[in-house]
């Protein structure tokens, strides 16, 4: 059955989310836990994953404010890029996405769909783009824009904000209700880390883990942590910086054996940047620790947070 978002409430959202199947996996790959995978990938075919959890109180609050245009920026394989883009022609607002670098001869796959949904793309050189956090930044890019009025909703890179924040502690509150079984543990795959921290803030029993999928220093669990503080309380996650197989959007050897091992083994699809870094990465904890845990069968949730029109990226990364 395909999901898809059809109306703006948050209502319909919760209602969407707390309809996400739980997929019970059983691989050798995995041994001494009981696995779940939360599908958020099939929350809607192109408002993806976490995305549209980030994107759902920011749209809110611009429908709230009276602003009929939604700005954003990212680079051209952004799925950020791509489920605003998508969103924006779904509730009726227009989008214009601040894209780092050179528009290049051929868009992208994903830069195509975001203006086949209504994007108008601002190619920016990466030097202008570094300055993306500075006061001014969106207002100057924005003057070469024919749609982007005074008063835009701005939504930063990744959704990283704190609509961002409080729609994926809505998802912690979700998965803490609506489990199958009451998971140890959960585990995200990381880019800004914000999924990360506001998920931690949003479980009560459930212990956060997340995997960076890029080698960002100290700079995720940072930011981790600053959206995990937001919460009642701050809690407590784990950040697993050594599994990113050389940096965002690489690839190694054993990462490409391994997905297309779980894709062939079990009903999952997964991408090349996030999902598929993600459970190697459990898989590989669980070889050097599973002679310890035979006895106690750990529940651990994953979370698929969809991704996979970046699969058409594949050859141009890496
Ligand atoms: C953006 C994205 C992430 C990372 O989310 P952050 O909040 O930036 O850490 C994970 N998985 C997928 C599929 C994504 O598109």
């Amino acid at each position: 059955m395909i999901r898809y978002l059809t109306e703006l409430s948050l209502k319909a959202f919760d209602d969407a989310a707390r309809n996400i199947p739980y997929q019970q996996i059983q691989s050798e790959l995995f041994p001494g836990v009981d696995l779940w995978v939360r599908r958020d990938d099939l929350i809607d075919p192109v408002i993806s994953g976490n995305k549209a959890y980030k994107l759902i109180y920011n749209l809110l609050q611009a429908r709230d404010e009276g602003r009929n245009t939604i700005v954003t920026c990212g680079g051209a394989w952004s799925n950020h890029i791509h489920a605003t883009a998508a969103a924006g022609q779904r509730f009726g607002f227009k989008t214009v996405g601040i894209i780092r670098g050179q528009r290049p001869p051929e868009l992208s796959a994903m830069l195509q769909d975001a203006e086949r949904f209504g994007m108008e793309l601002l190619f920016v050189t990466r030097a202008d783009y570094r300055r993306r956090h500075e006061p001014g930044f969106v207002a100057s890019a924005c003057r070469r824009s024919k749609v982007c009025a005074e008063d835009y909703w701005f939504v930063p890179e990744g959704g990283a904000n704190r609509q961002g924040a409080q729609g994926v502690q809505l998802l912690g509150k979700v998965i803490q209700e609506t489990g199958p079984v009451p998971f140890e543990e959960c585990w995200v795959p990381c880019g800004t880390g914000l999924t990360l921290g506001a998920l931690a803030s949003g479980l009560e029993t459930t212990k956060a883990v997340g995997v960076a999928v890029l080698n960002a220093g100290q700079s995720i669990g940072e930011s981790a942590s600053k959206w995990a503080s937001l919460g009642r309380q701050s809690r407590e996650f784990e950040l697993i910086g050594d599994c990113h197989h050389g940096g965002y959007g690489k690839s190694s050897e054993a990462l490409v054996t391994f997905q297309e091992q779980m894709e062939r083994q079990v009903n999952l699809v997964l991408d090349h940047v996030y999902t598929s870094k993600l459970l190697y990465a459990l898989a590989q904890r669980l070889r050097s620790t599973s002679l310890l845990q035979e006895s106690c069968q750990k529940a651990i949730l994953l979370m698929h947070t969809g991704g996979l029109q970046g699969r058409r990226g594949v050859t141009k990364t890496g």
